[in-house]
């Protein structure tokens, strides 16, 4: 499992601390929903543990090793990432799932069993060319997408990629309450078994997670599973507007 010890952050040539102080435990194949406003360290976090930056002070271990002590590409090689701001490759629907592990051919059926777990596959059916249409505005022959239809692709590029630790930033920011609520299920069946951090505004992913984090300005206020977060009635309760039954 993953475990953050008294993790702290800023920002190079920045003086002020955005995490501070983060302690977390996530042990192996459970889920930890990051909650919090806008600016609170959420999508900070899920780059320190992508190693995409190290804390300044403190340390995040992987079965106990500081995860600065693998080499970045084993590293990395474990982990699945989405972030909010995913790439649009302007490549045909079956290569922007493939790009997710290039190791798979691109003929294989496991592109389109990625795409089908997303919702994907349902869009990708209606374009003229199917998996070989070309996605994006950039080439004449190519079909844009709506958002909410380029995260279903993104986000089945994430699953195809078998890695034991899955991060997603806001994996359905850009579907409807229904579209999500449909697709939630499969996602998080899907990371059934796989340790990961979802970073989510909607109260439906976060109540399903095992374990949820609040974040107010870059520190821990709270952790928790939803009903003793309920309960508390504190910044968690606050922020989805939900009330215990006491
Ligand atoms: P959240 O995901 O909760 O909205 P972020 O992690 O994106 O919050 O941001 C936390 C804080 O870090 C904010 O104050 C933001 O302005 C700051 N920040 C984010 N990215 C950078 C950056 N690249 N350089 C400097 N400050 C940043």
């Amino acid at each position: 499992g993953l475990r953050l010890e008294n993790v702290s952050f800023r920002y190079p040539g920045t003086e002020r601390d955005v995490l501070i102080d983060i302690n977390a435990a996530i042990p192996a194949g459970r889920h930890l929903a990051l909650v919090g406003e806008n600016g609170s360290g959420k999508t900070t976090l899920v780059k320190l543990l992508c190693r995409l930056y190290d804390p300044v002070r403190g340390r995040i271990l992987l079965d106990g090793i500081d995860i600065r002590e693998f080499a970045l590409e084993d590293y990395r090689a474990a982990i699945s990432v989405l972030f909010q701001d995913f790439v649009r490759y302007q490549m045909t629907a079956g290569e922007n799932i493939r790009m997710g592990d290039v190791g798979v051919p691109p003929d294989d059926r496991r592109i389109g069993d990625a795409a089908q777990r997303t919702g994907a596959a349902t869009v990708i059916d209606r374009l003229p060319g199917g998996y070989d249409q070309r996605l994006g505005r950039l080439f004449p022959d190519g079909a844009e997408l709506s958002e909410g239809q380029w995260q279903r692709v993104a986000l089945a590029r994430c699953f195809l990629r078998q890695a034991s630790m899955v991060f997603l930033d806001e994996p359905t920011s850009a579907l409807d309450a229904k579209a999500e609520r449909r697709l939630l299920a499969s996602v998080l069946g899907n990371l059934a078994g796989r340790t990961a951090v979802v970073v989510s505004h909607r109260l439906s992913t976060v109540q399903a997670a095992d374990r949820i984090l609040v974040l107010v300005d870059g520190r821990m206020a709270e952790s928790g599973s939803h009903v003793q977060l309920v309960q508390a009635q504190g910044p968690y309760a606050a922020l989805f507007a939900v009330h215990g039954t006491s």
